[in-house]
């Protein structure tokens, strides 16, 4: 193996214990409210360590769980006292919602000031307008790792493979803010391994197994595997095959322990700036 690992969970680390510190000095606590709607299992985990992380970084959180069978109409009326709620500075709404509560409805009703994932349309409208707000946090740990790692965007040739609202599209915003030049593969891509070679910074977000495979690999290029897929084996693993594209890139990302980190302690970012927008 030769590239260099980014490791994300020392780097998220790094990054909450300074949240911790600037929250230490604030006058107030910031207000962070997650919404779980019925008892999936990955949400729960995921909820779970979101509260963990808050608490520890000195913010006040709270779960509301709502059960499986909530009408969207009272999912609704909670969104719009949590908007008229002045402790509360971040509202999450844990996806995926229940089939039959219309998940962009639900979205779109959290105060656009308080949407601490981004995924309100004007904030997203404003991250394409090039002048972000709340910015996804998966595609934002991103770029925060990014930068902790030394890797230079402006100029460089980036691919971001998946086009998802929640991580590829916002990611390519952010990539064009960094003077990157930027191309978009998704399943539709004619030679997704030339692509990807050409790539100096290559981001794999397809939600496929070790998709990428080693010599999809452009000699040093910085690898991001934002990938989590569980094997029916039980191993959790990435889209970008690891052993393989280790030895050819220049830096890498593992899973996990890479991305998934980054994630949380940018909700913490997320939340610290929507506090200080409100209150100061
Ligand atoms: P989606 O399924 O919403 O999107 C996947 C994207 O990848 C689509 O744009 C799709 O193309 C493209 N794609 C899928 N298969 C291929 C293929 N064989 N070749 C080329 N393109 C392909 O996934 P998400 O963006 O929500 O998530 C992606 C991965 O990231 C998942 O493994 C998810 O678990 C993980 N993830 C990790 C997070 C973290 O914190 N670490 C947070 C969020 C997600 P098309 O649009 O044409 O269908």
């Amino acid at each position: 193996m030769s590239a260099r690992i980014i490791d994300g969970k020392a780097i998220a680390a790094a990054m909450r214990a300074r949240l911790a510190e600037q929250i230490a000095g604030l006058t107030f606590r910031p207000g962070l409210t997650v919404v779980l709607v019925g008892d999936d299992p990955g949400s729960t985990v995921y909820v779970r360590g979101k509260d963990r992380a808050a608490n520890e970084a000195g913010i006040a959180v709270r779960t509301i769980r709502l059960p499986r069978d909530t009408a969207e109409a009272t999912l609704l009326a909670e969104i719009a006292r949590l908007n008229a709620d002045p402790a509360v500075d971040g509202i999450l709404v844990q996806l995926p919602l229940p089939p039959r509560i219309r998940s962009q409805a639900v979205l779109e009703a959290v105060d656009p000031a308080k949407d601490v994932d981004g995924f309100h349309p004007l904030n997203i409208g404003r991250l394409a307008a090039g002048s972000p707000s709340l910015v996804p946090c998966t595609p934002l740990g991103i770029m925060r790792l990014l930068d902790a790692a030394g890797v230079a965007l402006a100029g460089s040739r980036a691919l971001v493979l998946g086009r998802s609202a929640i991580v590829g599209r916002p990611l390519v915003f952010l990539l064009l803010g960094a003077n990157a030049t930027v191309t978009v593969a998704h399943s539709h891509t004619r030679d997704l391994a030339a692509e990807c070679r050409r790539a100096e910074v290559l981001i794999a977000a397809a939600g496929q197994p070790e998709l990428v495979r080693g010599n999809w690999v452009g000699q040093g290029a910085t690898v991001i595997d934002v990938g989590v897929n569980r094997l029916a084996d039980g191993r959790l693993v990435g889209d970008v095959a690891f052993a393989e594209c280790a030895a050819v890139a220049g830096a890498i990302t593992p899973v996990p322990g890479g991305v998934g980190p980054m994630t949380i302690a940018c909700l913490l970012e997320n939340t610290v700036t929507a506090a200080l927008r409100r209150r100061c």
